[in-house]
């Protein structure tokens, strides 16, 4: 899977313009074996599903709220985003959890609402570089996907495709060295093995983010424990088809 975050970027005519350009570059065979996802602002999604309807290109929100409607000034519900023709969402990403107060228990609601609502969860957690360098990162990916997870059933697992981004490398051209990137995967891989067993544990989808470029991608994604990545910056431009054509080469 390659999934493109292209967070407060674009407006919605550029990115229908860019969505539709995506669409007619990546070959039906190539997204035949690579699911790919674009996850514009909220007030892009109904310009994007729009072009991208009929085609193998998902669309993802890149927030939610966990309520249908009330008072809620500014947040958009699950409901209303599936309503323009999402079918994923992010949850949890770091910089909601930084500049927006998310907690576990909020990303914790926001996952079960997503699936209540018949919407992908991509849920991202992730270590700081002060966490790192404590030596904390497993204990972080531990509280943070345990917290996340408190009463999802298997079933609603499979749904869930889980973003490993460590912190200090999003946004920062610093990528993790692949082994930091597997042996942090494998870690989430061995926990989700404890908490639902050893063949949901094989089958979850687990996706690297943190500065994934087109000249670093092939390094990751040729990894165990990495099933494909989810990407910012790279996803803004004629790179990221390139980076579905290595994933490509991989699946
Ligand atoms: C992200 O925002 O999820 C991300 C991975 O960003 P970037 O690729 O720009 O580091």
């Amino acid at each position: 899977m390659v999934a493109g975050n292209w967070k407060m970027n674009k407006t919605p005519t550029e990115a229908k313009l860019f969505a539709g350009s995506i669409a007619d570059t990546i070959p039906a065979e190539l997204l035949s074996r690579v699911d790919v996802v674009v996850c514009p602002s909220t007030s892009c999604i109904g310009s994007v599903t729009e072009v991208l309807y009929g085609t193998d290109i998902s669309v993802g929100g890149q927030n939610i709220f966990y309520e249908d409607s009330g008072a809620y000034t500014g947040e958009t519900s699950g409901e209303m985003i599936k309503d323009l023709g999402a079918d994923y969402t992010i949850v949890g990403h770091s910089e909601r959890r930084k500049l927006f107060g998310e907690t576990d228990e909020v990303v914790n609601k926001k996952l079960h609402y997503a699936l209540r609502k018949d919407l992908r969860p991509i849920l991202c957690i992730g270590e700081t570089l002060e966490e790192r360098e404590e030596c904390e990162t497993n204990i972080v990916l531990e509280r943070q996907l345990k917290g996340a997870l408190e009463g999802i059933s298997t079933e609603q697992l499979r749904k869930i495709v889980i973003a490993y981004e460590p912190v200090w490398a999003i946004g920062t051209g610093v990528v993790a060295a692949p082994e930091q990137a597997n042996e942090a995967m494998a870690f989430v891989r061995h926990l989700i093995e404890t908490l639902y067993g050893k063949n949901l544990a094989v089958d979850c989808r687990i996706l690297y983010g943190g500065s994934i470029k087109p000249d670093n991608f092939d390094d990751l994604v040729s990894l165990e424990n990495i099933d494909g990545g989810l990407v910012g910056g790279a996803s803004l431009d004629e790179g990221f088809i390139e980076l579905v054509r290595i994933a490509g080469r991989h699946a």
